[in-house]
């Protein structure tokens, strides 16, 4: 089942559990518009190269619409339309009135020098200039996009139309309107859903943690757990993974990536593919990394209690199903990631009302923002004894039958 046809079938079964109004779901299922353009980017050769770009408008019904850029080969129609359908449901889980979007362009940005990736940022604004806006469609950064990118597009935009607009955008770098506490939001707002989780289930002492994806979500979330005390046992990025039962030094692995762009071959310790990591005996299991990780073909051999979805979508439909009958508990991926969306949405009303906020004002509201999603998160997965994704399809479909019938 492909990504969007998944987020589907969670909001058929969501709406059918929690009764909601029938065409709200039909409504739901149909993304507002989709606009494919082309940008033509000069080359640093003299030649004129030509790039797919699209932008997928899901839903605005509770606020514009929200949702980053992607620069990948792999991005097209679908995969952006999939994301975009993520997103509509994820700004609902977390309250923030913002609607669902997503936006991306077709291209392998390491074959691009910076100039020609800022032709094609400058390009993005101007075939896009009129479906966004700080009140039509906000977007940010993704797989591939940056601060910098950001900043050009902002720049763009407010050049044509005449009127410096930093709310048009948000991760944009600090100098330029960005939010104090963005590039941390993520990892930050996965780990206070993990510990409210962690006081709700009885998991016991001495949990040990395997991480697959050591970028900026993962790392993120590992550094606030090993403050904690919590002990990382494995850590993947794209070329494999290392183990240690006994724990691994987060600090000195850090500076080992730095110096050897992998987190392989750290001292003595014992190198593990990215398919063993996700089938270690440990306790949690958290996703940091890719879609499609976990399948029908391994899911079986997952050993841990609890999986936490950072990435988007590394659970395939039908593996959710077993992981539930062999009783592991998975947080999802529109909960859990989610604490990148809400910093994105701080941003956005500071840049609206010409305020700066401090990055502990922003990680104390984050905070409040990720805890509240939580417990609703959780109530509701008691109330109709479903797991936690379903409940948080529930939570955002209760949130947005009110403004679509609105
Ligand atoms: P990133 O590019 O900074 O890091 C990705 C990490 O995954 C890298 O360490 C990379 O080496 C590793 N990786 C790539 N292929 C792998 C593989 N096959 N096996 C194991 N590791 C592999 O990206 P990020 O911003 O940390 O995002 C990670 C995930 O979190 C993505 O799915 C992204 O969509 C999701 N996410 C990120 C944010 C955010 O604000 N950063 C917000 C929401 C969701």
């Amino acid at each position: 089942m492909s990504p969007f046809l998944s987020t589907i079938d969670n909001l058929i079964k969501a709406g059918k559990t929690a009764s909601i109004n029938k065409e709200v779901i039909l409504k739901l299922q149909n993304p507002d518009r989709f606009v494919e353009a082309c940008i033509p980017v000069r080359m640093d050769e003299g030649n004129l190269k030509f790039f797919r770009a699209y932008r997928v408008q899901y839903d605005n019904s509770r606020g514009p619409y929200k949702g980053g850029i992607r620069f990948h080969p792999q991005v097209d129609l679908e995969e952006v339309k999939a994301l975009a359908s993520l997103m509509t449901i994820k700004s609902a889980v977390v309250d923030i009135p913002m609607g669902g979007a997503k936006g991306g362009v077709s291209i392998n940005p390491k074959e691009l020098s910076e100039k020609e990736i800022e032709n094609l940022s400058r390009g993005w604004a101007r075939v896009f200039v009129d479906v966004i806006g700080p009140n039509k469609d906000v977007p940010a950064p993704d797989v591939y996009t940056n601060a910098q990118i950001m900043d050009w597009i902002e720049d763009e935009y407010s050049q044509i139309i005449g009127k410096k607009t930093p709310a048009v955008i948000t991760g944009k770098s600090i100098k330029n309107g960005g939010s104090l506490g963005r590039d941390k939001a993520t990892g930050l707002g996965s780990f206070y859903v993990f510990e409210n989780l962690l006081s709700k289930l009885d998991l016991g002492n001495n949990l040990k943690i395997a991480v697959q994806g050591f970028g900026n979500a993962g790392r993120v979330f590992i550094d606030y757990a090993v403050q904690k005390g919590y002990k990382i046992v494995a850590v993947s990025d794209s070329k494999g993974g290392v183990y240690n039962k006994d724990g691994l030094d987060i600090e000195r692995l850090k500076v080992h990536k730095k110096e050897n762009g992998s987190v392989q071959n750290f001292g003595a310790l014992k190198n593990i593919s990215n398919e063993k990591l996700l089938e270690l005996d440990v306790d949690i299991l958290v996703l940091a990394a890719l879609e499609n990780q976990i399948t029908r073909e391994n899911a079986n051999d997952i050993k841990v209690k609890l999986i936490l979805e950072i990435a988007n979508g590394p659970i395939i439909k039908g593996a959710d199903k077993v992981l539930e009958e062999k009783e592991i508990v998975v947080c999802p991926d529109v909960l859990t990631n989610a604490g990148g969306v809400v910093v994105s949405y701080f941003e956005w009303s500071q840049n609206i009302k010409n305020e700066k906020w401090t990055e502990k004002d922003v990680n104390i509201r984050l905070k409040e923002k990720m805890t509240k999603a939580f417990n609703e998160v959780w109530n509701m997965s008691k109330e109709y004894k479903v797991n936690l994704r379903m409940s948080a399809y529930i939570v955002a479909l209760r949130r947005l039958e009110k403004s679509i019938k609105l």
